[in-house]
């Protein structure tokens, strides 16, 4: 990866670190999931609303490195609004991203975490977020 573009990921995930996005709970969520990686210490919870098919809001909270707070915060800008089916497939894409096995030309921001791939224990770190949401979505499925 050129620097440059190592930097633009590092300001991402510093910029997302220092002000998450979608950083509350929420009440009338219609599930939530937590996620904890005790190998590093990431505590949050992932809130969904659907509205029909529809991601209608999605929120987390928690503690943890930088890494896993600006994914979440990530995953909940790329995750509202979409479809639950849409919603899966970017989990797809994201682990495939992290986990070293492609994909991700579609990903935007998210591609600020393709350094980790790098990093086995922060793949964990990364995907946090992203296994508390889907297992919101199952929840939320009945
Ligand atoms: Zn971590």
């Amino acid at each position: 990866m050129d620097a440059d573009l190592e930097e633009l990921y590092q300001s991402i995930i510093l910029d997302h670190n220092r002000r998450p996005q979608n950083f509350r709970a929420m009440p009338d969520a219609t599930a939530h999931a937590e996620g904890v990686n005790p190998m590093c210490g990431d505590q949050l919870t992932v809130w969904l609303k659907l509205d029909g098919d529809t991601v209608a809001d999605v929120s987390f909270q928690g503690s943890g490195c930088a890494i896993s707070k600006a994914s979440a915060s990530l995953m909940t800008q790329a995750v509202k609004g979409k479809t639950r089916a849409e919603a899966t497939e970017l989990f797809e894409k994201f682990h495939g991203l992290v986990t070293g096995h492609g994909g991700g030309e579609d990903l935007g921001a998210l591609k600020a975490l393709s350094g980790v791939s790098r990093f086995p224990l922060r793949v964990k770190c990364a995907s946090l977020a992203w296994h508390a949401m889907k297992s919101a979505l199952a929840d939320a499925a009945g």
